[in-house]
Parts: C-alpha cells; structure tokens; sequence
C-alpha cells in the first residue's frame, strides 16, 4: 500500500506491504520536481511505478544500497527511461544485491537488478539544486540530498530516532555521529528521512543535537566498559538489559549488542 503525503513542493511516498498488520515496516521515498529519492521495496515497486505514471519522474538516486531503497529502480528504468544515480560504492551492490535475510524477503523482497551511475557533486531539476552529502556510517555508501535554499534535507536511513537502541552489523556509530553532525551543520529546515514511521522533522537541528549526544553518551559508556574488559554481551546487558525483541525477528540484524559492536570498531571519521 501506498500513502502519498505533501510537505511544501516534496511528496513523501509511504510504503509498507502489510499496513494494517504493522505500520512499523514501512519506508518513505520521496519525490520533488521530478527527482524521486529513494525507490521503495520489491512487494510495492509495481504500485510504486503505477503511482508515478503521469509525475514526470526523470531521475531515481538511491541514498544508499539497501534493499529496500532501490527496488522498483529496473521498473521505472524500463517504463520511464529514468535516470539512476547512487554513490559510487553503491554501484556493484545495486547490480549484484546480495542475499537477503528470511525477515527481508518477507518485508521487503528481492529487487531486480539494476544499472545506477555513480552520483556526482550535485542533482540539478528544473526549479532545485540538491547537493550530495556523503554520510557514511548506517553503511559507506550512504549519502543524503540537500536543498540549501528550501533548506531540506533528504536523510535516507542516517537518522531513525533520537534514542536508538538497535544497530545493524554494518553499522559504525562513530561514523553516523559524524554524519549527524555534518547534517545538523548544514541547519536544515525539514528533514525528510526514510526508515519505517519516522515523520518529516520540521525543526530538525534540535533533534539532531539530542541524537548526537545520546549517542556519544552511549559511546562513553561502552568505551568505559570495554575499557574495564566487559565483553560485548556484558555491556549490552548492563547498559540495555535484555536484547531487543526485533533481533530475534531478524536473525540478529538488528540488534542492541550489534549496537555495543559498533562502538568498538575504528573511529574511521
Ligand atoms: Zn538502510
């Protein structure tokens, strides 16, 4: 299912493939002058494509490879003759996606594979002129648009919530930090971001701030307790108690000692 929402010139494009049985799993694509950021899961890319028939969609950027902000990219290739952009490091994981998770086939399903070009410095459209912000840390390939003179800030999957309390293997906290404050530096009027029922922010710098220091808390935290020769486990469990109920759901991709694990990898910033 499809729920289309407006905010200024921007259409945020809601999708989830079980509405009613859980609104959690939906995810946003978003689209403005006829720049669609994001194109949705495998299950709704028919819907998707149908939505966009007569919206003059001419370019597609993915802000990152994930399997469910890339799917209906082949569909709207082939029926629209859209262009598609995505970081260079995104490029052979969009051609190739990888092998998804039983949790991900069933939420979000397979994409066809599709042929993206690296994204340069800016996306120009008619009446905008988006700037590309490479925010690593949710993965290194992910980036965000930036509209300096709306002021909007097209997020991706760089913030979910200010008090995050799972993480996914791949994930470097020390580099989403520094990506948040790459983000709360440009001072964003909205933001616009994807993950599942997280709303446009309309004052996102103070939200930003928040994040950032609830996570550099947790940094701390972990930091000092790994110092003090806690394994993983034990500091997942003194700082978060028992695991998250979504990891189990999803073989452990989502996870608080993934969370923990994330800490302890380089401060590649
Ligand atoms: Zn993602």
């Amino acid at each position: 299912m499809i729920v289309p929402t407006q905010y200024e010139e921007v259409t945020q494009i809601k999708m989830n493939r079980y509405p009613e049985f859980n609104p959690g799993y939906s995810v946003c694509a978003y689209l403005v002058d006829g720049l669609l950021i994001d194109s949705g899961q495998a299950h709704i890319a028919e819907e998707l494509t149908d939505f966009l028939k007569d919206k003059e969609v001419r370019i597609v950027v993915n802000t990152h490879y994930h399997e469910d902000h890339i799917a209906a990219n082949a569909l709207l290739k082939e029926r629209y003759g859209v262009e598609l952009l995505a970081h260079p490091l995104a490029i052979d994981r969009i051609n190739q996606p990888a092998t998804l998770y039983p949790y991900q086939e069933e939420v979000w399903g397979y994409p066809i594979p599709s042929q993206v070009k690296a994204i340069g410095d800016s996306v120009t459209t008619q009446h905008f002129r988006f700037e590309v912000i490479h925010t690593p840390g949710h993965c290194d390939d992910h980036i965000c648009l930036f509209e300096k003179g709306k002021g909007w800030l097209f997020s991706g999957d760089l913030f979910v919530s200010t008090r995050p309390n799972v993480a996914r293997p791949e994930e470097n906290q020390w580099q989403i930090i520094a990506s948040l404050k790459k983000a709360k530096d440009l001072m964003p009027r909205a933001l616009f971001p994807a993950p599942r029922g997280v709303r446009v922010v309309t004052d996102p710098v103070p939200v930003l701030e928040e994040t950032i220091h609830h996570l550099e808390d947790l940094g701390q935290r972990v930091t000092e307790l790994n110092d003090k020769g806690l394994s993983p486990d034990e500091m997942r469990q003194q700082i978060f108690g028992d695991e998250a109920p979504l990891a189990e759901f999803t073989q452990q991709q989502f996870s608080s000692l993934n969370l923990v694990k994330s800490y302890l990898k380089e401060r590649l910033t």
